[in-house]
């Protein structure tokens, strides 16, 4: 099933991320880790693609596990930094080959230290050559705090681009201050943006992980998370509840604001997920589905 489709028939729909085998985290590990998670039945599971080349090959590996042994709908990232064409074409034809029918186009990261040769510029180039074939459903990616490479008009005119290039729902960066969804997703109201916007949620459970958070996205703490982390960050046990906590209260707040999906970026924690879940298990079945 196109994902696409499952915005039409839910009020909000709920979704994992998790990311393919790599020399922490082995194959029968991720196999368990999706029979786990298929149980807590999200409407679906993508699964991310390496930048850096080891893992990308998995990628359509894992989504074809999910999609055609656990019967979970999937959706496979692909970036278009360092692909040519003809590698991208084959990944298409693998997923297509495979039943696969969702991808999260993206550009990827630029390495700060290799040149790169890349055929697609940016994800919308991406997205418009997926979306030269009809078999496919296309998401992409969006910044509520703004991406780090470009001020706040200029990264929403590009977005307006990705939108109009084909991109069928767009899933947010992780962002610890729900404010600042609903900020973003005024401006795209202001521009006539009509698809679906997803907000990234991630449960930040250790105080290694924000330190690699800041790293990676830069994201805003706002003080109320500051204070829990500074408190618990040497309490392993209780970081890990206020976090779960913290994170079912931003989704608790999203679902009420009327977000078209929640998308939780798992890091292949299930026990973190299945709490969560847990915690939002009567709004979630009240969640409406169209008759
Ligand atoms: P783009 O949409 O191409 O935007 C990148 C930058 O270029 C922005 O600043 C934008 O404003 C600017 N821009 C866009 N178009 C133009 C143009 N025509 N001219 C000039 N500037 C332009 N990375 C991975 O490697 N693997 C993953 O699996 C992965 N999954 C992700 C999932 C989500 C939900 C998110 C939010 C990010 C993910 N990323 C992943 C990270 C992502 O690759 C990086 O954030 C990357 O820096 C930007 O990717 P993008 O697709 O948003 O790029």
């Amino acid at each position: 099933m196109k994902i696409k489709d499952i915005f039409k028939n839910k009020d909000t729909v709920i979704s994992f991320e998790i990311f393919p085998p790599n020399n922490k985290f082995p194959i029968e590990k991720i196999y368990k880790t999706i029979d786990e998670l298929a149980e807590l039945k999200p409407d679906y599971i993508s699964v991310t693609y390496g930048a850096g080349g080891t893992t990308q090959g998995r990628t359509v590996e894992i989504t074809n596990r999910i999609k055609n042994i656990n019967k979970i709908e999937t959706m496979a990232h692909l970036t278009c930094i360092g692909a040519t064409e003809e590698s991208i074409n084959d990944t298409l034809k693998q997923l297509k080959n495979n039943g696969i029918k969702n991808i999260l186009a993206l550009r990827g990261d630029i390495p700060r230290d290799e040149i790169h040769n890349s055929h697609f510029a940016y994800a919308s180039d991406l997205v418009k050559h997926i979306k030269k074939e009809t078999f496919f459903s296309v998401a992409g990616a969006f910044y509520p705090e703004v991406h780090f490479e470009n001020n706040d008009l200029l990264d929403l005119f590009h977005l307006k681009t990705k939108v109009e290039s084909g991109t069928d729902f767009l899933v947010s960066q992780l962002f610890f201050d729900n404010e600042d969804f609903y900020a973003f997703r005024e401006k795209t109201q202001k521009l006539n943006l009509t698809v679906p916007l997803v907000a990234g949620i991630l449960p930040v459970t250790n105080y290694k992980q924000i330190q690699k958070v800041r790293k990676l996205c830069n994201a805003r703490i706002p003080r109320k998370f500051q204070a829990i982390l500074d408190k618990f960050k040497d309490n392993p046990k209780a970081l890990e509840e206020a976090g779960i906590t913290y994170a079912t209260e931003q989704i608790i707040d999203l679902i009420a604001s009327g977000v078209e999906g929640i998308h939780i970026y798992t890091m292949n924690k299930v026990h973190v997920t299945r709490r969560i879940l847990e915690n939002i298990k009567y709004i979630r079945e009240g969640i409406r589905e169209a008759e």
